[in-house]
């Protein structure tokens, strides 16, 4: 499953583009590898409290099957935010539990924290989904019981057959307070966070068993060293925080999505019984946050790569393909732009209101808003090309907002035909199990000597008799 944050119709319309521009062509005949996937559905991202969701009730709903409250993870919607004593009993298990449970390996790889909102709700289970490490969380949640996300990450899926993959940043999470991080050694938020002193990279190893290949890595170096075919765990955390947006990486110390995408598939197809991956594309949502058009596609981009990586390395025959977004964002384009005009560019004329020129892209909120002299921004006199040009807004907020709308939803392999029309977001990993035969619904799975491939059950025949049943 690939997940681009915040990837709305438009960013796909975008990033094909400027795909094609980044090889000299106009763009807009381009084929993303998203757009050759057969099946595509629309899904309706509200959470259980917002019209306009977040990432972390989102989550839930792809992940777990359910739709729940914001801010939650890997909760029904009896939980409320930030309330602690209303996570238990109201746990909901996701599709890499139920693949893990049925003996398939399981893999996240990010590029955001692997504590963050979309990662953590395939196995945590928290009522916020800012306790990213117990320094986090409120007293009161901690005095409760409650245990803050990376905790849940390194306990709650520890014992994974076969192999294992966790790859993203958020190291500090990881390590007592004020441990020096390991890359940034003079700078203090880089240090380690856990008021609890637990070195969380220790406890990870500790639950693997002694004799598989386990392998902690923080570099880009070390990870290309790796040879997959000697690793069955592997943990990757390769910033403190967040990883770096695809255009500031840093080619040493920073592997790119398709990179970690691709050591996770060699990793994980190694079991016969095949594995669950999930790859979230998770900063295309912070680019458009800050206003920074370019950032966000270029991460939407790179994760086309990494779907045309994966592509590559299973086949449509016995591997599904999901690719869809948690929620859209306020980003469009327009302006009658001619048809190869560069996706960052100015439209063809000015303003017949206010006689200034205005870029393709726009938001409709966010911190690109300007006035100068009282008057809006002249877009000319700014390089607004630049990789951190925040894009013009029709309100100010410091941060952009997501967008209410739906989401696509692309899908290609077994049972990919189910995901077509319009659906509710969390249909989703029902659909993935149901191809899978995982999870509680499988009813209509062969028995276990076919290989786990769907078999249907003769019910259109059954359906079609009871009529007759009626009328005699
Ligand atoms: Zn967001």
């Amino acid at each position: 499953m690939f997940l681009g944050d915040g990837m709305g119709v438009s960013t796909v319309t975008a990033a094909r583009i400027l795909k094609g521009q980044l090889h000299h062509s106009p763009g807009e005949e381009t084929r993303l590898e998203m757009d050759k996937f057969p099946y595509v559905a629309l899904s309706k991202t509200y959470n259980t409290n917002a019209q306009v969701p977040d990432s972390a009730g989102t989550a839930t709903a792809y992940l777990c099957g359910v739709k729940a409250n914001e801010g939650t993870v890997g909760v029904s919607a009896a939980t409320q935010r930030t309330q602690c004593n209303t996570t238990q009993g109201n746990e909901v298990t996701s599709i890499l539990r139920w693949a893990k449970d049925a003996g398939k390996s399981v893999g996240i790889v990010t590029t955001t924290r692997v504590n963050h909102a979309t990662p953590s709700a395939a196995y945590a289970h928290s009522a916020d989904r800012d306790w990213y490490s117990d320094n986090e969380m409120p007293p009161e949640a901690l005095s409760q019981g409650c245990k803050d996300i990376a905790y849940q990450l390194m306990h709650n899926i520890k014992d994974i057959e076969a192999s294992g993959v966790i790859m993203g940043g958020g190291r500090k999470y990881m390590f007592p307070k004020n441990r020096t991080d390991v890359e940034y050694d003079m700078d203090e938020k880089a240090r380690g966070t856990r008021l609890d002193g637990l070195n969380l990279i220790d406890i990870w190893k500790s639950f693997k068993p002694r004799h598989k290949h386990s392998h902690y890595i923080w570099n880009r170096t070390e990870l290309l060293a790796l040879d997959p075919h000697m690793v069955d765990y592997l943990l990757g955390l390769f910033e403190p925080g967040d990883m770096q947006y695809e255009l500031n990486r840093n080619n040493v110390t920073d592997p790119s999505l398709s990179e970690m995408v691709k050591t996770a598939i060699k990793i994980l197809n190694k079991n016969p019984k095949g594995f669950f991956l999930l790859v979230e594309g998770g900063r295309i949502d912070h680019g458009h946050h800050e206003g920074k058009a370019k950032q966000a596609l270029h991460e939407a981009v790179e994760m086309d790569r990494a779907i045309e990586q994966a592509g590559t390395m299973t086949s449509v025959e016995d591997t599904l393909t999901v690719v869809t977004a948690d929620h859209s964002h306020v980003f469009t384009f327009g302006g009658y732009t001619p048809r190869g005009n560069s996706i960052f560019g100015l439209a063809p004329m000015v303003s017949d209101t206010d006689k200034k020129p205005f870029t393709a892209i726009l938001y409709g909120n966010g911190p690109g808003y300007k006035v100068v002299g009282g008057e809006r921004e002249n877009v000319s006199m700014v390089d607004y090309a630049h990789n951190n040009y925040q894009a013009q807004s029709a309100v100010p907020l410091r941060h952009e907002t997501h967008g209410g709308e739906d989401v696509a939803v692309f899908a290609k392999g077994p049972m990919a035909h189910l995901l077509h029309g319009v659906h509710e977001q969390n249909y989703i990993p029902h659909v993935m199990a149901y191809a899978a035969c995982i999870g509680a619904n499988r009813d209509h799975c062969a028995s276990a000597s076919s290989s786990g491939s769907p078999s249907p059950r003769p019910l259109p025949l059954l359906l079609a008799l009871l009529p007759l049943g009626i009328l005699f």
